[in-house]
């Protein structure tokens, strides 16, 4: 018979896009061998149309028992106790579309307390840092190496009224897991893949390992863990004296709650 392959993927520029771009020629080359298939027609958007193509699919969603995340030229009527986060994620990744971050928004609600210090390593858009300060976080830090996604982040925080409080403390910045803030976390949140994750936990990327700056009983929420990549992670988090309390799972994404 005949089939039709329709691959549509946004990737990011840059010499990691490339490189992925290589490897669904390649895939596409391969399965040429055993099968024919007509001439793929590859078209690449300019960095702008990237950026907007995914905009239409992208509604106000609710996550968990009272967040919700809101784009922000769309228009939402919230319930009194909802908990709003708008977000224009531009370049990075964290639209709440991705079920990795959904399942890190549902421990966040689950794990934060009022006046709790949030470590969010990886925080593309910001979404998950924004959450914390909307679930009663006071002192948040996040990272992110990407200048796009720390550009991002500033900008949400801001969108989102969150510069300049008094009783706020929030400090962006481009890097991974942030030195000099031994135990100062009760919660710490990483959404980055599995392979990324065992080398934060082992500071293998000459960084200070990812459960230093968790405080002891903290919870340290791990996802962007493929399903049959978790035993990699949690046996990493083992070697680190971290204990599962949790395992969330939505499609083939898993998210592991530690504690220390
Ligand atoms: N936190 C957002 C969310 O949950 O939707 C974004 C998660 S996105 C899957 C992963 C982010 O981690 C990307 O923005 C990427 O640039 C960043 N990242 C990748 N490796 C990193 C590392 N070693 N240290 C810090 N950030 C990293």
């Amino acid at each position: 018979g005949q089939f039709r392959l329709t691959v549509k993927t946004y990737i990011k520029p840059g010499r990691r896009g490339a490189q992925i771009r290589r490897q669904i020629e390649e895939g596409l080359w391969h399965l040429s061998q055993i099968y024919p298939i007509p001439e793929p027609q590859i078209r690449t958007l300019r960095q702008e149309d990237w950026a907007h193509a995914w905009k239409k699919f992208y509604k106000p969603l609710r996550v968990g028992r009272r967040l919700v995340l809101k784009p922000s030229w769309e228009a939402f009527q919230p319930q009194p106790d909802d908990l709003v986060i708008e977000l224009e994620p531009g370049m990075a990744f964290g639209t709440g579309l991705h079920p990795t971050t959904r399942l890190c928004l549902a421990a966040l609600e689950e794990h934060i307390q009022p006046g709790d210090a949030v470590l969010d390593v990886g925080t593309g858009s910001g979404v998950l840092a924004i959450a914390a300060a909307r679930l009663g976080a006071r002192f948040i830090v996040a990272t992110d190496i990407d200048p796009l996604a720390i550009q991002a982040t500033r900008e949400n925080l801001t969108r989102n009224g969150l510069d300049g409080l008094p009783d706020l403390e929030v400090d962006v910045r481009q890097g991974s897991v942030p030195d000099g803030l031994t135990g100062r976390f009760q919660v710490v949140v990483a959404n980055i893949l599995a392979e990324v994750l065992v080398g934060l936990l082992d500071g293998t990327y000459g960084n200070v390992p990812l459960a230093v700056p968790l405080a002891t009983g903290g919870h340290l929420i791990l996802s962007g863990i493929l399903a049959e990549k978790d035993a990699m992670v949690l046996q990493a988090a083992a070697r680190h004296g971290l204990q599962l309390v949790d395992r969330k799972q939505e499609e083939d994404w898993v998210a592991l709650v530690v504690q220390k």
